[in-house]
């Protein structure tokens, strides 16, 4: 059954977010005088930052710990590492880091010219376990929102990727049936498990080409070859 309705997740997907934020932490080590309290260098405080970062992301998906908890606790857990047990310096790096990285722009290739072209023959929207207020600016501020209908955090269903409700609560929302639907992603838990399990095909964004034994419809390494597929 052809295509009507394409879902993207945002993060990592469209949105670089390893670049976005690895300028902005930058911004924020210089800002806090963290090199002169103790941390040995940029990239070691990021390269910590994003494991931590990573693994409280986990946490918040499996609702094990609150978005305060992430947001404030991976600033706390890092600036350990360098033996700087500070929390409040955590919170108000935590909290200048949300007021920050959302206008951070860089994109990945071919974002555009793939929406562009897709825009003309779908309905597309985006499903992200993201916070709403975090997701609405990144997207306005590198000019993606005119592409989509649909903006679905997990704030907003009230349900975080994997979890099923999370994409029938989508399929609600845009009165789309999960056999004419496409979930485009990076995480092959978040997105393609949780699209496959509710019986919608999937594209599996792996610009790494990371080694899996999942049974998927679609993986690719770069955006432009969804032109291709669709
Ligand atoms: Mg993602």
């Amino acid at each position: 059954m052809p295509y009507e309705t394409i879902f993207f997740d945002l993060d990592h997907t469209l949105w670089d977010f390893e670049k976005n934020s690895s300028e902005a932490l930058s911004e924020l080590i210089a800002k806090f005088n963290l090199l002169q309290k103790g941390v040995s260098s940029v990239d070691s405080f990021l390269k910590e930052y994003f494991i931590i970062n990573l693994r409280l992301w986990e946490d918040y998906r499996k609702n094990i710990i609150s978005k305060e908890s992430l947001r404030y606790d991976r600033f706390h857990q890092a600036l350990k590492k360098f033996e700087i047990d500070d929390f409040e310096l955590a919170k108000a790096i935590g909290n200048e880091y949300v007021a920050i990285a959302p206008y951070k722009t860089n994109l990945f290739p071919y974002s555009i010219e793939v929406l562009k072209y897709l825009k003309n023959k779908y309905m597309l929207h985006i499903i992200t376990n993201g916070f709403e207020e975090v997701q609405h600016l990144k997207l306005r501020n590198s000019e993606l929102t005119p592409y989509f209908s649909e903006v679905i955090t997990s704030e907003r269903s009230g349900f975080k990727k994997p979890d099923e409700r999370m994409f029938l609560f989508s399929l609600d929302l845009t009165r789309a049936n999960a056999e004419t639907s496409l979930m485009i992603g990076d995480s092959l838990e978040a997105d393609i498990i949780g699209a496959k399990n509710i019986g919608m095909h999937q594209v599996y964004f792996n610009p790494e080409g990371i080694p899996h034994e999942e049974d998927l419809t679609h993986e690719i390494r770069s955006l432009n070859e969804l032109m291709t597929i669709l």
